[in-house]
């Protein structure tokens, strides 16, 4: 998915300089785009364009840009001074996703062979001014990465950059199905679906129950047969009730059937909107979020589309990205930590081991004793991430944590579970996750940084809040006091 995009390079000059000033500009800028296009830290192909001397050009190249489906963002650099009138037209025009990288192309300066014709070949840190004033004059919203283009924690910020533009284009591709309706009662997983497709892009469309179950009815046998040869090889079976993990099995090849169907890269469903099934499905989606896509129980939508946003974004990356729940607290002064898991459905790549498969009853609902993945989590950092509908905007709440391994064995619990210490504390971040009305549910990604998901939202242009190590309670209070003013302002 990652390597179907591209990255423009556009390099800012003029004619002051004259033609050779110009060639060796466009030289390594080509060199330039070329390595980091090779280099680890880079997702996607970095491609050099153009080296713009005119406001035509500047506007051609991004007119191109977004008419061009590959292209998810233009990064931008001026090896020399490139007069900021010129791009005012281009930029304005610009729907892509725009970093200004300040770098240059000598990591030293030369100081015995240093003259005034180095000077202005070299000029980035002059040149970068100009080119900065005009992006905050028109308030464009830009990621900016600062420097040498060759160090890999600067790649690794520009790719992550990338990462975050590649959800962007993602994102406003995405269709996702939702097979019932939303819990009856609940709040959180409500969402004004119209508003999310202006702003994020996303397609959320309704399928009848009914309809999934007359796909599972036309599921063959062989293919259970072909499914459950998968599960024996991503799974360690735990149980013998094969006709319950069958039965999954049915579920998720008819889900997956529709939503290959319709191009869905997400879904919903609800243990109250089973009509006609004799399970809820837990394996079926379990294994379904294990390749790539979104999921929500209860009918939250939102959280299904952000695991399908965070699981593209994230491809390649160490860890893992998963549809999640807070559950319950140990609260042992000082060591208090969170539990969460789900009914059922929590996704197989954050595991620490192999995933073991296991049938027990429900204990909500009226349905026949699912087959399910239980597994501990893998310790690491990561963060918890919620989209909530404030009502006329989006807000995305990012909560650092760090996941450990459960401190003892939980024999009886039936369910996928990970156990992680909220930052700043448990008790502070409960406050203040509270405070910014983030959801029950979440993504819980060990791939994907706050940095990635924040610049995501300054492109999409919603609301961003942050709880990490330096957060106060207080702080967050008037920050958020802030941010309603200037949200309604906008
Ligand atoms: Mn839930």
């Amino acid at each position: 998915m990652l390597k179907d995009y591209e990255f423009w390079f556009v390099v800012g000059s003029q004619f002051l300089y004259g033609p050779e000033v110009l060639e060796t500009v466009e030289a390594r800028a080509e060199e330039m785009a070329k390595k980091l296009s090779d280099s680890q830290q880079i997702p996607c192909k970095v491609a050099y364009k153009v080296t713009v001397k005119t406001e035509a050009e500047c506007t051609k190249v991004m007119k191109e840009a977004n008419a061009d489906d590959r292209c998810a963002g233009v990064i931008t650099w001026c090896h020399t001074f490139s007069p900021s009138k010129m791009w005012i037209h281009g930029l304005g025009l610009l729907q892509k996703p725009w970093c200004h990288f300040a770098t240059q192309y000598n990591r030293h300066i030369p100081n015995e062979e240093i003259d005034m014709d180095f000077m202005n070949l070299n000029q980035a840190a002059h040149g970068d001014r100009e080119h900065g004033f005009i992006g905050a004059r028109m308030r464009l919203a830009r990621k900016i990465v600062a420097g040498y283009w060759e160090d890999a924690p600067v790649q690794k910020e520009l790719g992550d950059w990338m990462r975050s533009a590649v959800g962007v284009a993602f994102s406003k591709e995405l269709r996702l199905i939702r097979f019932g309706d939303n819990m009856r009662d609940v709040a959180v997983t409500e969402g004004d679906k119209v508003e999310c497709e202006i702003r994020l892009g996303w397609q959320v469309d309704y399928w009848p129950v009914g309809h999934l179950v007359e796909v599972m009815d036309a599921v063959t046998e062989a293919e259970i047969d072909e499914k459950l040869a998968e599960y024996h090889a991503r799974y360690d079976f735990a149980t013998e009730d094969l006709d319950s993990v069958r039965y999954q099995a049915k579920e998720e090849l008819a889900i997956r059937k529709i939503m290959e169907r319709e191009g869905a890269r997400g879904f919903i469903n609800s243990f109250q909107d089973l009509y006609g099934m004799r399970q809820l499905p837990g394996l079926a989606s379990q294994n379904i979020m294990a390749d790539g896509m979104g999921y929500g129980a209860e009918g939250d939508w939102k959280v299904s589309g952000m695991t399908a946003i965070v699981k593209a974004m994230s491809e390649g990356l160490k860890g893992g990205s998963a549809f999640m729940e807070d559950y319950t607290y140990d609260l042992e002064p000082g060591k208090e930590i969170s539990l969460g898991a789900h009914m059922l459905e929590v996704c197989p790549s954050v595991a620490a081991a192999k995933p073991r498969i296991e049938v027990h009853p429900l204990a909500i609902g009226d349905r026949e004793p699912p087959a399910r993945l239980v597994f501990e989590g893998a310790a690491g950092k990561g963060c918890v991430i919620s989209l909530v509908d404030m009502g006329g905007r989006m807000r995305m709440i990012v909560q650092d944590i760090e996941c450990i391994k459960p401190i003892l064995p939980m024999p009886n619990l039936p369910v996928a579970r990970v156990m992680w210490k909220p930052a700043p504390d448990l008790l502070t971040g409960v406050k203040c996750w509270i405070l910014a009305g983030g959801a029950h549910h979440s993504v819980l990604t060990t791939q994907a940084t706050p940095q990635m998901m924040e610049d995501w939202c300054e492109i999409m242009d919603i609301e961003f809040v942050h709880i990490a190590a330096d957060t106060s309670f207080e702080n967050l209070k008037q920050q958020l006091f802030w941010n309603d003013l200037a949200w309604k302002l906008k």
